[in-house]
């Protein structure tokens, strides 16, 4: 390696593991550290849950870290540009730095409505989306005793902020345009139950129906749907899923395909130029290499590890399956591999209110698990399930099936 070092654009999950992974593994070349937002390093997931206001900004890690460690952090700077044929890049003050292998772990950014600049409505500061620290602060004065919510998207963020909307005493209106909530990664059977959970702890779900309109003004936002049914709230939340900011790479010709892409080294079209996180697509070797890309903050830990190793020339494959969870009242949902090439689901029950889907494929293989219970009730199961699919295992359904089966006797 020579002095240039190693640089990470993205100071989120991905990049944060990643550098100090590269001082954890004895790297002691210079490390730097690029983020744009303004603070410390902090968890994304706390976000939206109904944690106490102080519990919902969690640093990744301690500040004092990064001169503990040698990492040099550049909070507060956005990277403008990539310059991959001079190993360069540049900041948004003009300042150019140099690198010898580049992380990008640029994560993603919420998607809006397309409606919503065709209502005017797009800079209303009574319409949020949920990523950053002052989006959740923003939301958060709204989640009271007397405040009435809506929420456009019924995916992980806007069922868990429906759920801390309620519990923390607020109405709430989910209006999801599919048919039922969570139609992508979660079979229906649990996703249903979590639907009536909801509906049972008062909110109002409407699902499958259009969005004609929206309007806002200084006192509250009003959807009007295509039923011509008018939602009024104080607040919308517009949870529709994010996409990956790869403007930075594309500008510099790397290859991109719903996101980064890059290789199972974690490598793009550029071999000095890695990427991790929310922010690329890779190819995952037990579905036959088929390229996805994911938004979960365990993909982004082990990403973020990975390409730390591969940067400094491990060469080491992502063998990591798909896994993320999801808190929702009491519930936590947990889902592991992909279950979309499944022909056959197995149901175990576990303890009352707790059940596991297994999901195989055509060959009996176990390609996915899909849990739903009560705190940690499924976090075992789907543990040891994450390791029969890791290891292409064809258990027996009928052992699957069987409670008194333990699942460790089939690996
Ligand atoms: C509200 C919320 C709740 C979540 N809950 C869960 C959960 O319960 N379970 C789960 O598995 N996952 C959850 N996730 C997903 C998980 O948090 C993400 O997958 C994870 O944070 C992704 O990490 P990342 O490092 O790839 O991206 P990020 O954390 O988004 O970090 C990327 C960083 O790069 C910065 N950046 C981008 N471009 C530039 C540039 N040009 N120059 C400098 N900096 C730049 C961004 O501003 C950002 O700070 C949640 C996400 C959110 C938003």
């Amino acid at each position: 390696m020579d002095d240039r070092g190693i640089v990470i654009v993205g100071a989120g999950e991905a990049g944060v593991r990643a550098a100090f992974a590269l001082r954890e593994k004895g790297y002691e070349g210079s490390v730097t550290l690029i983020g744009d937002e303004p603070h410390l390093p902090y968890e994304r997931p706390p976000l939206s849950k109904p944690v106490s206001e102080a519990e919902a900004v969690r640093a990744i890690v301690a500040g004092e870290r990064f001169a503990e460690t040698g990492i040099a952090f550049k909070r507060g700077q956005r990277v403008a540009a990539l310059r991959p044929s001079e190993h360069q890049l540049v900041l948004e003050d003009g300042e150019a730095l140099g690198y010898r292998r580049l992380l990008l772990a640029t994560g993603a950014t919420p998607r809006q409505l397309p409606i919503m600049s065709a209502c005017g409505v797009l800079a209303s500061d009574r319409i949020h989306v949920l990523r950053t620290v002052e989006h959740a602060a923003a939301i958060r004065r709204y989640m009271g005793e007397g405040k009435r919510i809506g929420i456009i998207g019924g995916g992980f963020i806007g069922l868990e902020l429906a759920a801390m909307g309620r519990m923390l005493g607020a109405a709430v209106t989910l209006i999801e345009v599919q048919p039922r909530v969570l139609m992508r990664g979660v079979p229906e059977k649990l996703a249903l139950a979590l639907q009536v959970r909801h509906a049972a702890e008062g909110v109002e779900l409407i699902c499958g129906v259009a969005i004609n309109a929206i309007s806002a003004d200084s006192d509250s936002v009003v959807v009007t749907l295509g039923d011509a049914r008018r939602i009024e709230a104080d607040i919308l939340v517009v949870g529709i899923g994010a996409q990956p900011n790869t403007a930075l790479a594309a500008e510099a010709g790397l290859a991109i395909e719903n996101g980064i892409a890059v290789d199972a080294q974690l490598r793009t079209s550029d071999p000095d130029i890695f990427a991790a996180g929310d922010c690329c697509s890779f190819p995952v070797a037990i579905y036959g290499a088929r390229r996805v890309r994911l938004e979960s903050w365990r993909n982004a830990q082990e990403q973020g590890s990975l390409a730390a190793a591969n940067m400094r020339g491990a060469g080491e494959m992502f063998v990591g399956i798909p896994w993320f969870w999801s808190d929702q009242y009491d519930l936590t949902l947990q889902v592991a591999g992909l279950a979309d090439g499944a022909v056959r689901e197995v149901a175990r029950s576990l303890s009352p209110g707790a059940e596991i889907l297994f999901h195989l494929d055509g060959e009996g293989r176990l390609i996915a698990a899909s849990g739903l219970g009560p705190g940690g009730a499924v976090a075992r199961d789907i543990r040891l399930a994450e390791m029969l699919i890791a290891k292409a295992a064809k258990p027996d359904p009928g052992a699957l099936a069987d409670p008194a089966v333990k699942l460790k006797s089939l690996l």
